[in-house]
C-alpha cells in the first residue's frame, strides 16, 4: 500500500513535470528525435519499427476483443502541439483477449502524419493509435512505468480518391483546434465511436513488445498493429498536415524506425497453427522426390 501510494505520487508529479518540459522536443531540429533523452536513446525495446513481413512469426495468438468501440461517447478534442488527441471521459471501452495479461482501458486516441510503423519499409501517409492503460493501474502515464502496463492499436490508411466520409467529424474536429495549441474542444453534438477508426476487418495484426514513440520512450507497451488498411482522401489529409504548433506548422509527427534488436514480431492469423503445414509441405516433398525419381528412370 505504501509503495503503491508512493508510486502513484511520484507518477502524478512526474506527469506535470513531462507535461511542462512537453514543448522541450520536437520531431525535427536541436530538438528532434536524436536527441530525445534517456530510454529514447538507450533503450533496446523501443517503437516503431519496420515490419518485415517475410520474418514475422505467423501464429494464432487469439482474438483481439474491442468491447464498446461502438459505443458514442463525448470527449475533449486538443492539439497538443504534437500531435490532435481525442481524450476519452471514463468510459467502458476496452480491449481484451489476444495475449494480453488482462483487461486494458481506451484513454486516448491520437494521429501520426505519414505513419510511424512501416511494412516492408513502405510508409502509409497516417496512423491512429488507440492507447490503452492495465486496469492494474490509475492511468496510462502510471501504467507507463511497468511491463505490459501498456497496449496500443494502430491502424494505418492508405490514399483514397474519396472522402472516407465515417471519419469525417473528426476531420471537422482537427480543423477546429489545429491552430489554438494547448486548448481543448469539447465534442458538442458530435459523438465519436472508436470503431470508426478501425478496418472493417480488424481480425489479423502484427504484434511486438515496445515503447511509447514519443519521450520518454517506456518500454511498457504491448503493440498491435492491424493488417487491413483503412482510407483517407488527400484533402481530409491536409487538414492533419496544417496542424499549427508554437513554432508553425506541423506537417509530419512521426519518429523515425527503431532497430528491432533481436525481438520477435508476430503475425496473427485466425486458426493458424503451424503443424496444419506440416502435413502438406511433407506431401509437396513427397511428390516432388517421386516426379524427380520417375524423371531419372527414363
Ligand atoms: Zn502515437
Amino acid at each position: 500500500m505504501g509503495l503503491q501510494y508512493f508510486i502513484f505520487l511520484f507518477t502524478f508529479f512526474y506527469s506535470g513535470l513531462y507535461t511542462a518540459t512537453g514543448a522541450d522536443w520536437s520531431y525535427s531540429g536541436e530538438h528532434g528525435p536524436k536527441h530525445w533523452p534517456g530510454l529514447c536513446t538507450t533503450g533496446k525495446k523501443q517503437s516503431p519499427i519496420n515490419i518485415v513481413t517475410e520474418d514475422a512469426v505467423k501464429t494464432d495468438l487469439g482474438e483481439l476483443k474491442f468491447i464498446k468501440y461502438s459505443f458514442a461517447f463525448a470527449g475533449d478534442v486538443t492539439n497538443n502541439g504534437h500531435s490532435v488527441k481525442i481524450q476519452i471521459r471514463p468510459a467502458p471501452i476496452r480491449l481484451e483477449g489476444a495475449n494480453l495479461p488482462n483487461s486494458y482501458i481506451l484513454e486516448e486516441m491520437h494521429f501520426h502524419w505519414p505513419a510511424e510503423h512501416t511494412v516492408d519499409v513502405n510508409r502509409d501517409v497516417l496512423e491512429v493509435h488507440f492507447v490503452h492503460y492495465s486496469n492494474k493501474y490509475h492511468n496510462t502515464s502510471m501504467a507507463a512505468q511497468y511491463d505490459k502496463g501498456i497496449a496500443v492499436v494502430a491502424s494505418l490508411f492508405k490514399l483514397s480518391i474519396e472522402d472516407n466520409m465515417d471519419i469525417m467529424p473528426v476531420i471537422n474536429l482537427t480543423e477546429l483546434v489545429s491552430k489554438d495549441v494547448g486548448k481543448s474542444t469539447r465534442i458538442k453534438g458530435t459523438m465519436v465511436l472508436p470503431s470508426w477508426f478501425l478496418p472493417k476487418d480488424h481480425t489479423t495484426y502484427y504484434h511486438y513488445d515496445g515503447s511509447l514513440t514519443t519521450p520518454g520512450c517506456q518500454e511498457s507497451v504491448m503493440w498491435f498493429i492491424l493488417s487491413e488498411k483503412l482510407s483517407i482522401s488527400e484533402a481530409q489529409l491536409n487538414v492533419f498536415k496544417n496542424v499549427g504548433t508554437e513554432n508553425g506548422t506541423l506537417c509530419f509527427n512521426y519518429r523515425p524506425t527503431q532497430p528491432l534488436e533481436g525481438r520477435t514480431v508476430y503475425h496473427h492469423l485466425e486458426g493458424y497453427s503451424a503443424a496444419s503445414t506440416l502435413p502438406s509441405n511433407l506431401l509437396l516433398t513427397c511428390l516432388s522426390l517421386l516426379l524427380c525419381k520417375l524423371l531419372h528412370s527414363k
